[in-house]
């Protein structure tokens, strides 16, 4: 599969490349660092998102080279290279770009990828996609930029859990080895992904922490966010990332669950599991998916109706 993905990369001049909605640091650096790949052979290349670049990752190489859909309407690509997406569905709006004669690429790591493209690669022991991408690109002869190697080592750094979740494999290592072979400022990395919160919402952290709810001899957690209190935050951290990394901490709990508030009759749900609790399978239930233990879907109810049926939901797979 990877040959024929290479030669596609080769033959063709036109490249779109996409990744889901509110992109994570895997989404963005398998995208971009394939992007520079394509761009240092001569392709025409546009990394297109739904939504803009997450304030908080603004850091992360080249994310001028980051458009979102409105600002590339009429570009026609010749292939559309999906990163990091169980169903093409993920890539939101930007799939208006793709036509029956795109050649569409597929580059995942999700467990429950639904192999959409005319090509796939798809493999769910892989810690990310960005891992993946490092063995496509050293496959097809790139080289290995410190703007590539930042790129990439974020995606697997974010995607393990900085190499503590069971994705984490030697493979990982070997990889993440080779990218360090380019001096890169890990501790500045690791402190401009998860050290960046601002004072100003530190009050606002904890206000929301205090509303959260146990349920199920105290085995779930549940924590839900309306608009009014999404935008008491600055954008400067990943608000989710940082109620899990707490959350995960705590000894005993086995799911958490985080509403969100997209309107009136629409909630995102981003759930986290430790131990054996499955969410990619309850995630499939909530027109969503993802990975055994990280996944996440969406319900077109409100919040405390949500609320309710997702509750119900997990409790029945406990
Ligand atoms: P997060 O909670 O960080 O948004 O997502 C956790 C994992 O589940 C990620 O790997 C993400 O790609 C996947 N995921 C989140 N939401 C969805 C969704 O709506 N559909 C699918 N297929 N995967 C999702
Ligand atoms: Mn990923």
């Amino acid at each position: 599969m990877e040959r024929a993905v290479l030669k596609v990369l080769k033959t063709h001049k036109k490249f779109l490349i996409s990744m889901h909605v509110n992109p994570d640091p895997d989404a963005i650096g398998s995208a971009i660092a394939m992007a520079l790949y394509l761009k240092s052979i001569g392709k025409t290349v546009r990394v297109v998102n739904e939504t803009p670049c997450p304030q908080w990752l603004d850091f992360m190489p080249r994310t001028d080279l980051y458009e979102t859909v409105d600002e590339c309407k009429k570009f026609v690509p010749e292939v559309a290279i999906i990163l990091d997406c169980g169903e093409l569905e993920r890539i939101g709006k930007v799939a208006a770009l793709i036509t029956a004669k795109t050649e569409v690429i597929n580059i995942d790591h999700h467990v429950t990828n639904t192999r959409f493209g005319k090509l796939n690669i798809v493999r769910d022991h892989y810690s990310s996609t960005s891992e993946i991408l490092y063995e496509l690109l050293k496959q097809a002869k790139c080289v290995f930029t410190r703007d590539i190697a930042i790129l990439l080592y974020l995606g697997v750094l974010t995607d393990t859990g900085s190499f503590g979740f069971d994705c984490t494999r030697s493979h990982t290592h070997a990889v993440i080895a080779e990218l360090m072979r380019i001096d890169l400022p890990v501790s500045d990395l690791y402190r401009q992904v998860y050290e960046t919160m601002p004072k100003t919402d530190l009050k606002p952290f904890l206000k929301l922490m205090s509303t959260l709810t146990l349920h199920d001899d105290e085995r779930v957690a549940c924590l839900t966010m309306t608009k009014k209190q999404m935008a008491c935050f600055s954008g400067a951290f990943d608000v989710k990332d940082k109620v899990f990394s707490f959350l995960r901490s705590v000894k005993g709990l086995e799911v958490i669950v985080i509403l969100t508030e997209q309107d009136k009759k629409k909630t995102r749900l981003n759930f986290r599991s430790r131990g054996n609790f499955d969410v990619s399978r309850l995630a499939s239930a909530f027109n969503g998916g993802g990975h055994k233990k990280a996944s996440g879907g969406y319900l077109d109810a409100g919040m405390i109706l949500s609320k309710k049926k997702i509750l119900s939901a997990i409790g029945a797979q406990l």
